[in-house]
């Protein structure tokens, strides 16, 4: 099978006190997933950490088909969409649980943007803003839909999406991880082939740097480190205002952006 490289960094940004964003990087497992904690007053990160935690450990758990199912099995969807599905919705009971022993963290939730790899085939889901996006040699392109107010009101035709930008409301989002039930999450698949890169990350980085940046900044890096680190700076550059979390993946090789094959 084709390796996969990847690389991940998370960053407290030039605003904030604490960073309550998390990721996760497990190559072994092909799982890749970044969660942005809510609520602030040290719940934030407990609530990103639980999700890291919950996902990393149900689909560790679910490497073989034959396990019993927690929770509802979609027979319309693969086997890896049931995992990662499975494994955000736990995370989701598990923030509320914790809720229930410490009221104190009453506020607390997470966003949720994570993938799965089997060989090329990818498996994605996510809850909230934290984005994926696929680049390569041609451009990029924003592969996750926001769950948040303005990404509605785009979708509807109200913002254009600089109007979504720059809105009061940017940073409303529709739905969390935390309340123990009613998550939509969002499921998505795709083929990656070796002169495309993925990219996960949290709104501390959507937010402070613009798409087209974004694939400027890769395609100028020379590996898949550099561009994380790169992008990260990009985003304290711009202000950084909030927590910033960058995972980049690849197959074959660790290159930020492999140039396309001339035949
Ligand atoms: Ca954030």
């Amino acid at each position: 099978m084709t390796p996969i490289h990847h690389a991940g960094i998370t960053d407290v940004g030039c605003v904030r006190k604490h960073n309550e964003d998390n990721m996760l990087l497990r190559p072994e497992l092909g799982l890749f997933v970044v969660a942005d904690g809510l609520g602030g007053h040290a719940a934030g990160e407990v609530a990103s950490q639980i999700v890291v935690e919950t996902v990393a450990r149900f689909v560790g758990d679910t490497t073989e088909k034959d396990r019993t199912w927690p929770l509802d099995y979609d027979t319309t969807v693969s086997f890896d969409a049931n995992r990662l599905r499975t494994a955000i919705l736990l995370a989701d009971q598990a923030i509320a649980e914790d809720i229930r022993s410490n009221p104190e963290r009453e506020t607390m939730g997470s966003t949720v943007v994570g993938v799965l790899l089997h060989g090329a085939t990818v498996t994605m889901a996510h809850v909230g803003d934290s984005r994926a996006y696929l680049l390569n040699s041609e451009g990029i392109q924003q592969v996750t839909r926001d769950h948040s107010w303005v990404a509605e009101q785009v979708a509807n035709g109200i913002l254009t999406p600089s109007e979504a930008r720059v809105h009061p409301f940017r940073n409303v989002i529709t739905q969390a991880l935390g309340n123990g039930g009613d998550i939509d999450v969002d499921l998505q698949n795709l083929e990656l082939q070796e002169t495309d890169r993925l990219l996960l990350c949290s709104d501390g980085l959507s937010g402070m740097v613009g798409d087209q940046q974004i694939w400027e900044i890769v395609k100028g890096a020379p590996t898949l480190q550099s561009a994380a680190e790169a992008l990260i700076e990009a985003a304290r550059a711009n202000g950084g205002e909030d927590n910033i979390t960058v995972v980049v993946v690849g197959l074959g090789s660790d290159e930020a952006l492999p140039k396309k094959i001339q035949a």
